[in-house]
C-alpha cells in the first residue's frame, strides 16, 4: 500500500515514519472494498509545522501584487481543465462516485477558481472625498492571516476549492485538513497550485483526524476557520474555534425537502427526484432526501419514481454504464441500510428495498436505492440525515402544511418546489426557512458568483461560503481617514471632530 503523507511548504512532507508515535489510517477503494493506501495522521507537532509554514509565507503573499495573485488562478484554471480526468479518477478511486459525477465536481470547483481570478475587482475598497473640509475616507480589505480549512469526504475537490481559492485570493495563507477517507485529491490540488505559481507555504495540506483538527482550532496563529461536514462536528468546531476568538463558518448537515404541488409535471418531478436523491449515492449535502407530495399527487409520483428506479445501473464508478457507485465505507453502508430495515416497524412502507439489491452483497460498499412511503415526521428515517440512497415520501394535504413541515425541520440547507404556478413558487420563496431554494431545480447549489450556505442547524456562524460572502469572511476591513492640512491654517482644537 502506498503511504500518503502531508504537503507542507510547497513539497510533500518528510516521511512520516520519522515521527515517533505516528498514527495511521486506511484509505479504501469503495468499489472493491480493498484497502488501497495507508494515511499518516498528523500529530499536533506536524500541524504546527504546517501552520508555521503558512505564517512564514503570509508577509510575502499578502504583499504580492493583485495581478500576480490573479495570474496563479488563471494558470490553475488551465491546469484543472487540462487534468480534469486525472482528478476525477482520483476522486472515483477513493470516494466511489461515478467518473462523470467526479468530473462534474471538478467543474463546479472550477467556478470558484474563476471567481477568485477576479480578485482585483473583489478586493476594491470604497472612497469618499471631502467628508469634511479637506478630509477624505477610504476603506481597504486586508487578509485575516492564516486560515484553517477542514473538509468532508463527499466533495474532495469541490469543497476544498470553495475555501482555499477565495482565502488565497484575498492574500491569506492556508492549512487544509481534508477528509481522511479520500485525501489524495487535496494533495493533487496542492501540487497543481504550486505548478500554477503559488509560492511555497501559501497552501499546506495536513492529513489526519480530530488531533489534527484540534491543533488547527487551538493555534493562536490561525485567525479564521472554514469547516464543512456533519452538524454535530460543525457545532463543536464553531464553539471551540470561536471561543478562541477566531472567525468561524461551520457548514453542517442537511435534510433537503422537495415539495411537489398537485399542478406539477409528474414525469419531470419524478426525473428530478430520482436524480437528486440517488446521484452520488445520496452522499450530497444538497441531495433530496424528503419528497413532500402535496394533495393527491403522492400515488402517481411514487409510481413514476419506482419505474425509474428499476432502470438505474449501479456499479463501479469507473464503468461507463454506472449511474451510481458505492457508499464511502462498509460502516456507513450498514448504517444507511439500518434506516431501511427499521422503517416498517415505525409505520413506513418500503416501496423499494435497496438493501435486498444483489449489489449490496458486495464486493465493495454498494447498496441499492430505497424508496420509503408514508413517512412521518416522528420517524427516525425522517429526523436523521441518512446521507445515502434512501428517499422518504411524506404526504401532506396542502401547500401551507408543506411549508410548515419544511420550516419545522432542524435543518435548512436546500429546498425545492416543483410547480407550474408562479404565484405559489413566489409565496414559497417568501416563507420558506432555508438558505438555498430551487424552483423546479432539485439541487439549487448557487454558482460561484453567489454564496452557498444553509440556515438553522445547517450552518454555524453568520457567513456563507464562497462567492461575495467569502471575500467578506476572508478579509478584515480597514477605514482610513486622511487630511493633508495646510500648515498655515493649522490650530489646536480640543472639541470632538465634527463633519459639519
Ligand atoms: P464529518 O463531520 O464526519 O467530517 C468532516 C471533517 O471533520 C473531516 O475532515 C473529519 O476528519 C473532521 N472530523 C470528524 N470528526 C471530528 C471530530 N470529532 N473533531 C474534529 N474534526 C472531526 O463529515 P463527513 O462524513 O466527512 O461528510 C458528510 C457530512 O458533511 C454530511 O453531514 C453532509 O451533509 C455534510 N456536508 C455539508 C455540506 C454543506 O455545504 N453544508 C457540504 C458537504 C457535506
Amino acid at each position: 500500500m502506498a503511504l500518503i503523507g502531508h504537503y507542507i511548504n510547497g513539497v510533500h512532507a518528510a516521511p512520516p515514519e520519522a515521527e515517533s508515535g505516528q498514527r495511521y489510517g486506511v484509505v479504501f477503494n469503495p468499489a472493491t472494498g480493498e484497502a488501497q493506501h495507508q494515511l499518516a495522521f498528523a500529530s499536533a507537532a506536524r500541524v504546527a509545522e504546517a501552520i508555521a509554514a503558512a505564517a512564514a509565507a503570509l508577509p510575502g503573499w499578502r504583499a504580492t501584487s493583485l495581478t500576480k495573485r490573479a495570474d496563479v488562478f488563471f494558470k490553475l484554471r488551465h491546469l484543472l481543465v487540462q487534468r480534469r480526468d486525472e482528478l476525477a479518477a482520483v476522486v472515483t478511486s477513493e470516494h466511489g462516485k461515478v467518473l462523470s459525477d467526479a468530473a462534474g465536481e471538478v467543474a463546479r470547483g472550477l467556478e470558484n477558481v474563476e471567481f477568485a481570478a477576479g480578485l482585483i475587482q473583489h478586493l476594491k475598497g470604497d472612497y469618499s472625498e471631502q467628508v469634511a473640509n479637506g478630509v477624505d475616507v477610504h476603506s481597504v480589505k486586508q487578509p485575516v492571516g492564516v486560515v484553517g480549512c477542514i473538509t468532508p469526504f463527499n466533495f474532495p475537490v469541490m469543497v476544498p476549492l470553495w475555501m482555499v481559492s477565495n482565502a488565497i485570493a484575498c492574500g491569506n495563507t492556508v492549512v487544509l485538513k481534508p477528509s481522511e477517507k479520500d485525501p489524495s485529491a487535496a494533495l493533487l490540488l496542492a501540487e497543481l497550485f504550486t505548478e500554477a505559481g503559488l509560492p511555497p507555504g501559501v497552501l499546506n495540506v495536513v492529513n489526519g483526524d480530530k488531533e489534527a483538527v484540534d491543533a488547527i482550532l487551538d493555534s493562536p496563529e490561525v485567525r479564521a476557520v472554514s469547516f464543512v461536514g456533519s452538524t454535530p462536528i460543525a457545532r463543536s468546531i464553531y464553539e471551540r474555534a470561536s471561543a478562541k476568538g477566531k472567525r468561524v463558518q461551520a457548514l453542517g448537515g442537511a435534510k433537503n425537502h422537495m415539495v411537489v404541488l398537485p399542478d406539477a409535471d409528474i414525469e419531470a418531478a419524478a426525473d428530478a427526484a430520482v436524480s437528486a436523491a440517488y446521484g452520488s449515492a445520496g452522499e450530497r449535502c444538497m441531495a433530496v432526501s424528503v419528497l413532500v407530495a402535496v394533495g393527491g399527487v403522492g400515488d402517481a409520483l411514487v409510481a413514476a419514481i419506482q419505474t425509474r428506479i428499476s432502470k438505474l445501473t449501479i456499479g463501479s464508478g469507473t464503468e461507463a454504464a454506472s449511474e451510481m457507485g458505492p457508499l464511502i465505507t462498509a460502516e456507513h453502508r450498514d448504517k444507511v441500510a439500518g434506516y431501511v430495515h427499521r422503517a416498517p416497524a415505525e409505520g413506513a412502507t418500503v416501496v423499494v428495498d435497496g438493501t435486498a439489491d444483489p449489489v449490496a452483497a458486495g464486493p465493495g460498499f454498494f447498496l441499492g436505492v430505497s424508496l420509503l412511503d408514508q413517512v412521518e415526521t416522528g420517524m427516525q428515517a425522517y429526523r436523521d440525515e441518512i446521507f445515502g440512497p434512501v428517499l422518504s415520501v411524506v404526504r401532506v394535504p396542502s401547500f401551507e402544511e408543506a411549508v410548515s413541515l419544511v420550516n419545522e425541520n432542524q435543518y435548512g440547507n436546500g429546498v425545492a418546489i416543483f410547480t407550474r404556478d408562479g404565484g405559489a413558487a413566489r409565496q414559497f420563496e417568501f416563507e420558506i426557512e432555508a438558505g438555498m431554494v430551487g424552483v423546479n431545480v432539485p439541487i439549487p447549489v448557487p454558482v460561484g458568483s453567489f454564496s452557498f450556505g444553509g440556515w438553522k442547524d445547517s450552518l454555524f456562524g453568520d457567513s456563507h461560503i464562497y462567492g461575495p460572502e467569502s471575500i467578506h469572511f476572508y478579509t478584515r476591513s480597514k477605514v482610513v481617514t486622511t487630511r493633508w492640512p495646510d500648515p498655515a491654517s493649522s490650530s489646536v482644537d480640543l472639541g470632538f471632530p465634527s463633519n459639519h
